[in-house]
């Protein structure tokens, strides 16, 4: 079965966030104090969240990325996992973390049936990274990172927000990473989630990314996969990883967004940014799968064509990834 929105686009990609909590504090992210706990029976069990999935799947979706907050905090996590692996006509199944967990992780991660690992990574030093995560302890991700490939994952694609003024300097010592470890690289353009004035000082354009990069290195076009969503990918010749660049903020973005979201609450949206969002949880309590799938079907149709973050009157919507599943 084929999903397809109101303007044309393929909707194959479910975003499953299964927890708000994270056991880092990155400053773009999340507040210093973190998040206020929402109590158990705010947070969808791990049936709900299944119902959800295979509901999706049998809609259309075929790739399914677990996030969070950080996924692999939640209790039970990897027995989910493998439920998740045996949806039948669920194609890829893969899931973002921040890695420090992963070291002891990778193994039943890799035996539940996990396809591919996505860890979030802003710096390699150990100094800035402490700083931009408040604490992360940079050796412990890149065990994690290691420890991925000894178990037989391919190389975790590696997601770098970059910021002005904060780790834009190593924007080529990451291009160089897709050479020397033959990880991917996605180069993510910072987005105002947390309600802050000026946050257009951090933004770097995904142009002005490339041109560092195309500075230094030769790049050649990479064909994107048919699950690879909105990011341009390039890859330094000889390299074994590739370099990509979503643009989220400055544009290019919208048109291949193939992705609709439920959040560990129960809410869905078809837009990171956009205030519509539907409740599923009267219809998990108990389960009405007729209504779920006519609710899931309305957040595919009504997919605005884009979000309006860079158009003049843009309310700024004070949430935070981890509450959405970034
Ligand atoms: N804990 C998991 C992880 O670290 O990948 C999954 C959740 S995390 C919220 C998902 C991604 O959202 C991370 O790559 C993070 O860097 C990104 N993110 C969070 N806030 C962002 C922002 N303001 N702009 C751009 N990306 C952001």
């Amino acid at each position: 079965m084929q999903l397809t929105d109101s303007h044309g686009r393929k909707i194959n990609y479910l975003r499953l966030s299964v927890t708000d909590r994270c056991n880092m504090r990155c400053f773009y992210c999340m507040p210093k104090e973190g998040i206020l706990k929402k109590g158990h029976d705010a947070i969808l069990s791990y049936e709900e969240l299944y119902l959800i999935a295979e509901i999706s799947v049998a809609m259309g979706i075929e790739k399914i990325r677990i996030t969070g907050g950080e996924p692999l905090v939640r209790a039970g996590i990897v027995a989910f996992l493998g439920k998740l692996a045996e949806i039948t006509g669920l194609r890829h199944l893969a899931l973002s973390t921040n890695g420090l967990l992963l070291a002891d992780m990778a193994a039943s991660l890799y035996s539940a049936g996990v396809q591919r690992l996505n860890v979030s990574l802003d710096s390699l030093d150990t100094t800035t990274f402490a700083e931009i995560t408040r604490g992360g302890d940079l050796n412990r991700v890149l065990a994690g990172l290691d420890a991925a490939e000894r178990v037989g994952f391919p190389p975790p694609k590696i997601n770098v927000v970059i910021m002005k003024g904060i780790n834009d300097a190593e924007i080529l010592a990451f291009a160089e990473m897709t050479r020397k470890r033959g990880n991917s690289v996605r180069f993510i353009e910072y987005m105002p989630v947390l309600k802050e004035d000026g946050w257009q000082r951090y933004c770097i354009s995904g142009e002005e990314i490339l041109e560092r990069i195309a500075g230094r290195y030769t790049l050649e076009q990479v064909d994107k996969g048919r699950f690879a969503g909105p990011s341009r990918d390039f890859r330094i010749p000889g390299a074994l990883g590739a370099i990509g660049i979503i643009t989220a903020v400055s544009g290019h973005f919208c048109s291949d967004c193939n992705r609709i979201r439920v959040t560990s609450t129960g809410q869905t949206k078809g837009c990171l940014f956009s205030d519509e969002k539907t409740d599923l949880t009267p219809l998990l309590r108990p389960p009405d799968r007729e209504e779920l799938t006519k609710a899931l079907q309305g957040i595919v149709s009504g997919k605005a064509e884009r979000h309006g973050i860079t158009q003049a009157g843009y309310v700024h919507k004070n949430f935070t990834m981890s509450q959405v599943g970034g």
